[in-house]
């Protein structure tokens, strides 16, 4: 799978991309992420690619035109329109369903907004879909573009160690996952539960079968049906 984050600030995003999992599943070629300069398609000539928005207004907007050419170059660079996702506090929430179903697409690309955010006409244009990580508003597209790409990647085959490691986490069918301990047995006086050292496998997936819907219950019953709850 390729991904391709159009953003006016792509050593950010690298920043980002070279680390731990996502920097593995790179190194190892099972997905392409890649941050691409907006700015570099600008048609100003000093490089311009926002400006003051009409009717007034705090910040700046950013252009159509440098958008429209950067998307429109990776479309001919790959030789095909991949699904063009913009980042938005105004998209829809971000949930692990979402994220599968764009893992399972070829290529992506990601917009970053900046400032104000984008000038509508483009998005109109040229956005198959609006994603927000939440109900807050950050300063730029670009977290929320690494978030996006992180959260994908990890759902790649071959990505996670164990094949399809995902399943069954937090989200994956609509509830929380049970809790985790390791070595030592006990510590500060707080033991690990019995069930986890007697080595009967029926025993512990009963337990966190048990233990999955309990949590969900105490820390998201909105998670929940009418009648889990
Ligand atoms: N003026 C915009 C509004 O009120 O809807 C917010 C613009 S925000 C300061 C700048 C950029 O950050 C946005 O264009 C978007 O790309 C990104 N952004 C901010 N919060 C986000 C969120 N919760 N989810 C996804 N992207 C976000």
């Amino acid at each position: 799978m390729k991904i391709e984050i159009l953003t006016l600030f792509p050593e950010q995003c690298e920043a980002v991309l070279g680390y731990s999992i996502l920097g593995r599943a790179r190194a190892l070629g099972l997905v392409e992420i890649h941050a691409r300069n907006i700015r570099d398609y600008s048609a100003d000539k000093h490089r311009r690619t926002d400006d003051a928005p009409f009717g007034g207004g705090l910040g700046m907007v950013m252009q159509c035109q440098p958008i429209a050419d950067c998307f429109r170059a990776v479309c001919a660079e790959w030789g095909a329109r991949p699904h063009f996702v913009y980042l938005s506090p105004q998209g829809k929430t971000l949930t692990q369903q979402r994220a599968l179903a764009l893992s399972r697409m070829d290529n992506l690309v990601l917009l970053c907004g900046h400032y104000e955010g984008v000038d509508e006409r483009v998005l109109e244009a040229l956005v198959d879909e609006e994603i927000s990580i939440g109900d807050y508003v950050l300063t730029g597209g670009e977290l929320p573009a690494l978030v996006l790409s992180d959260c994908i990647a990890r759902l790649l085959p071959g990505v996670l160690k164990a094949d399809a490691a995902f399943m069954g986490e937090s989200h994956w069918n609509g509830s929380l996952e049970q809790p985790h301990y390791t070595r030592p047995a006990v510590w500060e006086g707080r033991a690990v539960p019995d069930v986890l050292l007697n080595g009967n496998h029926a025993l512990q997936e009963q337990w966190r079968q048990t233990q999955m819907l309990e949590r969900t219950r105490q820390k998201r019953p909105d998670l929940l049906s009418s009648e889990e709850k």
